[in-house]
């Protein structure tokens, strides 16, 4: 029997009514049943469509007009979002946003999770969806007459967009990106160009403690000199007096890699502080720190409310990071028990914990699930344990060992709901019962979804 033909060709245009979203937020159609994916495509939308891409069972179009616009259609308020990768879903309603990633939570828990019945609250929204990041990491390059620009890369290329702002971005940032790129041109300072590997400034970083305000700029070069360094920094803290460190990295190698291995405090202090509720955290150029506060707020407020601790519970936290959640964590429990894979995290989470005076966590470096099953055997029995894994999801040994330590809750916050349903599913069979499921948007304007779970041991 002959193969049974795709309907369509590659490069035809064709009449297409949107039906639903994928995960990325890319609009389908189908055409006698075969589905095609298209980049900002909404549900009820009519459109013309140009076939790019033919596969044997799916394809990929590109928008060329919108016939009958959905009411969840905006006009991106960024000029260079058809341009830039950096957001997916300016061209659609924040409400629709939210009910998009709602939308894809309960899909991944009945299709992957098998868990028809758990409860999908309504993601947590910001009340004002932009300016949230308080980093920065944008590439320098060179417009034609000879002054630097800064901006991401177009889709699929290196090319950099030349662009003043960024939408997500806290205003902070853009204004110390702007200044760092005008006195880096005043200066004469080149920029460094890919494709020969060659100049000097490759990136410029910025971090901002949204609470103290404190800004740290990072710049990085290939060359081991920073030239005109004490310029730079003279004009840059004079203007910006917010500016509590300026650090010089060096990046001498062909790679995506933004940060190299040297780095340099050339300005004020290594760290700079920002607060999540009543806690303090010190921030360096590398360590690793939530990107939108605000949300993270509301995930670990949620986190520790289904944790319902009452004062006297031993807690691990799995994946702890710098320890962040582990602190809220401890300012209710008894005692916590972090573990983290990276030691400079480690570090930085023991730092913190002294910053604030807070003397019952206690941070290891390893792998969760080796270390896990250490603590187990040492008779470790922990009332409640918390995970927050990164996109793989926890590792099975990982799994294995929380349900042989039997704590009466877990609480598993997730980055990505596809490995979260699927561990749900383990601890499910495993003996516990997921209560519900809450997500949080921490990335506004992006196809990314958090999740807080919580679980129940089930009654033997
Ligand atoms: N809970 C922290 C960090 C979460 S990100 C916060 O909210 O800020 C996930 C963390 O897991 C990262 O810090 C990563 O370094 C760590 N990690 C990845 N694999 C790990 C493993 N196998 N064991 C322990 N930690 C791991």
């Amino acid at each position: 029997m002959p193969k049974p033909q795709p309907p369509v060709q590659k490069n035809e245009t064709i009449t297409l009514t949107f039906e639903d979203l994928t995960h990325e937020g890319n609009g389908v159609g189908k055409v006698d049943g075969y589905p095609l994916f298209v980049p900002y495509g909404l549900p009820g939308e009519k459109a013309q469509v140009k076939v790019i891409k033919v596969k044997k069972n799916f394809g990929f179009g590109k928008l060329i007009e919108v016939e009958e616009e959905s009411d969840d259609r905006v006009t991106p308020p960024c000029d260079v979002y058809y341009q830039c990768g950096g957001c997916q879903l300016q061209h659609m309603s924040y409400s629709r946003q939210l009910s998009m990633k709602k939308g894809q939570v309960e899909n991944v828990m009945k299709k992957i999770g098998h868990l028809e019945h758990v409860p999908v609250h309504d993601p947590i929204g910001m009340n004002d969806p932009w300016r949230y990041r308080n980093k920065i990491q944008i590439p320098v390059g060179e417009k034609e007459n000879g002054e630097l620009k800064t901006g991401f890369y177009q889709k699929r290329t290196h090319n950099i967009i030349d662009m003043d702002t960024c939408l997500i971005q806290d205003e902070p940032n853009d204004r110390m990106v702007e200044a760092v790129r005008r006195i880096a041109t005043e200066l004469g300072i080149d920029a460094y160009h890919e494709e020969s590997h060659r100049g000097v400034l490759r990136h410029i970083m910025v971090r901002t403690g949204q609470q103290t305000g404190d800004i740290m700029v990072v710049l990085v070069t290939r060359t081991k000199k920073l030239p005109h360094q004490d310029k730079l920094i003279e004009r840059i803290t004079e203007a910006y007096p917010n500016v509590k460190s300026i650090v010089h990295n060096v990046n001498k190698d062909k790679t995506n890699v933004i940060l190299g291995k040297e780095t340099n405090v050339i300005y004020g202090d290594q760290y700079i502080y920002d607060t999540i509720g009543d806690i303090k955290f010190m921030i360096s150029a590398k360590s690793f720190y939530q990107v939108n506060p605000t949300q993270t707020k509301a995930l670990y407020d949620k986190a520790l409310e289904y944790a319902d601790l009452r004062g006297g519970e031993t807690v691990i936290d799995a994946y702890c990071g710098i320890g962040t959640i582990s602190l809220f964590l401890a300012e209710a429990a008894k005692k916590v028990y972090g573990v983290e894979i990276v030691p400079d995290a480690v570090k930085d989470a023991k730092k913190n914990a002294r910053l604030n005076n807070i003397d019952n966590a206690e941070f290891y470096v390893g792998q969760a699930e080796e270390i896990m099953p250490w603590w187990r055997k040492q008779g470790l029995r922990p009332d409640v344990i918390v995970v927050d894994p990164p996109r793989k999801g926890c590792d099975e040994a990982l799994l294995t060992s929380m349900l042989e330590m039997e704590p009466e809750r877990i609480v598993y916050v997730s980055c990505n709901p596809s490995t979260l349903a699927r561990d749900l599913r383990i601890l499910e069979d495993g003996g516990y019962e997921t209560q519900e499921v809450q997500p949080v948007d921490q990335f506004p304007q992006t196809n990314h979804v958090e999740c807080v779970t919580w679980l129940d041991k089930k009654e033997r």
